[in-house]
């Protein structure tokens, strides 16, 4: 006989009246506690994973953590940037439902997920900190969390390696960066962040995390903001990126 737990017992009486939907083909859920049908977890589970070191700008694969780019975004404040992988379909259906749905324990598996493969694949640069990018206040109270926080705790918990959270505020409401061009968004994120002076960054490496990677001109601009204080080299991870020009091979 098994006996149900508690929690069971109110995931069955939520299945009943919410019966849920997985989030990338919409095939209805047998229990809410699955974050995605068998299907598309055996899919996502056999995916090729972690894109990185790239380029953060073009999203070029680098060779190694050592060699830079040379394309014309090379002066990018993050050295570069890793990744579970390219935005699109499934990537875009769970990191939106994480992010707008607020289904945080969607984002936490991915966030295993990506600190899992970071340990498998790479020798990651030595960081003294995990700093998320920060939301500004009244995006905070909209949405209820910040996404980047979330991803930066699992990361945190499976890397060993301390999150900083009061380093760095965004002073500016930034208006979406949804259809603005390179330089649209690059002036859009102008002195958007600014620094709290609470912790001493003066040659800390960084691991500088977001949910997702497009122009970079977010990122950089954090990035640009926190080496204002002395931070050494900053590398970049996301849940996902998003290639855009097209450049990206896999
Ligand atoms: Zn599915
Ligand atoms: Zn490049």
């Amino acid at each position: 006989m098994t006996t149900k737990t508690m929690t069971d017992f109110c995931w069955d009486i939520l299945d009943f009246i919410y019966p849920q939907r997985c989030p990338v083909c919409q095939a209805t859920l047998s229990s809410g506690r699955e974050l995605m049908c068998r299907n598309c977890m055996l899919k996502f589970r056999e995916k090729k994973r972690l894109l990185g070191p790239c380029c953060p700008s073009c999203k070029r694969q680098l060779p190694s953590l050592s060699d830079g780019c040379e394309c014309e975004g090379s002066d990018h404040a993050l050295e570069a940037v890793f990744s579970l992988g390219v935005y699109g379909e499934e990537t875009e259906a769970l990191i939106e439902n994480f992010k707008y749905k607020r289904k945080r324990r969607l984002g936490s598996f991915l966030s295993e997920v990506l600190g899992e493969t970071l340990l498998e694949s790479v020798k990651l640069p030595r960081a003294g900190f995990i700093v998320p990018v920060p939301l500004h206040k009244r995006k905070l109270r909209e949405r209820g969390f910040n996404q980047s926080q979330a991803v930066a705790d699992q990361l945190s918990e499976k890397l060993g390696i301390p999150v900083l959270s009061d380093s760095v505020i965004r002073k500016r409401n930034t208006r979406s960066q949804t259809g603005l061009s390179r330089e649209e968004r690059q002036k859009n994120v102008k002195g958007a962040f600014r620094l709290t002076g609470k912790v001493d960054l003066e040659g800390r490496a960084l691991l500088l995390v977001d949910d997702v990677l497009t122009t970079g001109a977010t990122m950089s601009e954090c990035a640009r903001t926190l080496k204002s204080a002395g931070a050494d080299k900053i590398w970049g991870v996301t849940l996902a990126v998003a290639a855009g020009t097209g450049l990206l091979e896999l």
